[in-house]
């Protein structure tokens, strides 16, 4: 389907109607055991599976349903091919991990998803790899902290929490000189609105938990790669033994087919909030790279086709505890609560200061993150007025 629009190719992809009797969605095969009629069967799938092709000789390798699933978000991606895996910081994890052995270096950007982070620090460091954070902003400067050991740089763009973007193009062309792979947390914008492999990312990673699963009800992660990192990836994951249920991976399947059209008023609603949020007097900045005045706008303007509707709040100085506690506390429609990308809107308090350690965070008053939800907009803006009014009386 090379000739198709991003949008129509999402709708037919992996799908193969034809296998199951004209079924518009495959099944949802259930396996650990696989048999074979013969030896030579065996021998034969177990012959297909080194050289990559379908045919499954265990379940822990994947079933009809995890090959639909995979097939669909390479295709999604732009990339070469696709693995699943249980949840979003397992496919994190998954890509920091199968590039490096011990003596080698990691450069990580410092607004990296936290519990990333921590797998650096404690898991790698155990095993004699060494971890450097870089300014988001870094750019082509990024050149400066590759060591001749320096085997992988991991961005994301926008970073957790904070929303700075990273000139991924910049970074790529100077690891790519010094032989560094680049991989890339990819949730926030999805394939849909950023095509990491068109900006110079060997690697890119899904928390499909969030957009492509969609409706709060399964955990998924997916790391797809470009041809050269391809083997490192697939090696990996069948050392380390990686399996994940055929049922979250249908929902993986279902919630894919129509993000192209959640995607949008996801981020139309999560800008006119950010809109309105920037011009409440208690509000020190809203933290959304689409905001004109945000200082990541330029770059994502250049390589993004939209954004999503996740974004950062930082509240001014005067805004004690207490009087954010009563704006958060008494919203109806916006949950409290950890992951995003589901149907319904949601904020969380974050203070990410103690997760920095190459670039100084030190904001004025209490932070909070709003990931906007399909609701009607006036609803959304209508609710946070009311938490602005109860913010206001508890300061008096
Ligand atoms: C949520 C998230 C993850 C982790 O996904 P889980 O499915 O919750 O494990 C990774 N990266 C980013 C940017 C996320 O927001």
């Amino acid at each position: 389907m090379s000739m198709k629009r991003s949008e129509t190719r999402i709708i037919h992809v992996g799908r193969h109607p034809e296998n199951w009797e004209g079924i518009v969605n495959p099944p949802i095969y259930r396996a650990s055991t696989v048999l074979s009629p013969t030896v030579a069967d065996l021998r034969d799938k177990q012959a297909r599976r080194a050289r990559d092709e379908a045919g499954t000789y265990y379940g822990r390798f994947g079933t009809p349903t995890t090959r639909a699933f995979e097939e669909a978000i390479a295709d999604f991606e732009g990339g070469y091919r696709t693995l699943v895996y249980p949840c979003g910081l397992a496919a994190c994890t998954a890509a920091l991990m199968s590039y490096v052995a011990a003596g080698d270096h990691v450069l990580i950007t410092d607004n990296v998803y936290s519990p990333a982070r921590n797998f650096a620090d404690r898991f790698l460091a155990r095993y004699g790899v060494a971890v450097t954070y870089f300014d988001p902003l870094i750019g082509s400067g990024i050149g400066a902290l590759i060591r001749p050991n320096t085997r992988l740089v991991y961005a994301e763009a926008p970073g957790s929490h904070t929303f700075e973007v990273q000139d991924i193009p910049a970074i790529a062309e100077v690891a790519h000189q010094r032989g560094v792979l680049v991989a890339m947390d990819n949730t926030w914008a999805t394939p849909h609105y950023y095509q990491a492999f068109d900006h110079g990312v060997d690697i890119s990673v899904q928390a499909a938990t969030k957009y492509i699963v969609a409706h709060s009800d399964a955990m998924l992660g997916t790391v797809t790669t470009n041809q050269k990192a391809w083997a490192q990836l697939r090696d990996t994951r069948a050392q380390v033994g990686m399996a994940v249920s055929p049922d979250d991976v249908y929902l993986g399947l279902r919630g894919l087919r129509t993000i192209s059209v959640r995607l949008p008023r996801h981020w139309e609603n999560g800008l006119q909030l950010a809109e309105w949020l920037q011009r409440q007097p208690e509000v020190e900045r809203v933290m959304h790279p689409a905001l004109p005045s945000d200082p990541g706008h330029a770059i994502w303007k250049r390589d993004f086709r939209g954004a999503s509707g996740l974004f950062g709040v930082m509240l001014k100085a005067g805004v004690t505890q207490q009087a954010f506690e009563a704006l958060i506390d008494g919203l109806q429609l916006y949950g409290i609560g950890a992951s995003w990308g589901g149907f319904e809107s949601l904020v969380l308090p974050t203070d990410v200061a103690k997760n920095r350690t190459a670039t100084k965070w030190a904001p004025p008053g209490p932070v909070f993150r709003v990931h906007a939800g399909l609701e009607h907009i006036d609803d959304l803006i209508a609710d946070m007025n009311d938490g602005f009014g109860r913010l206001r009386k508890s300061i008096g």
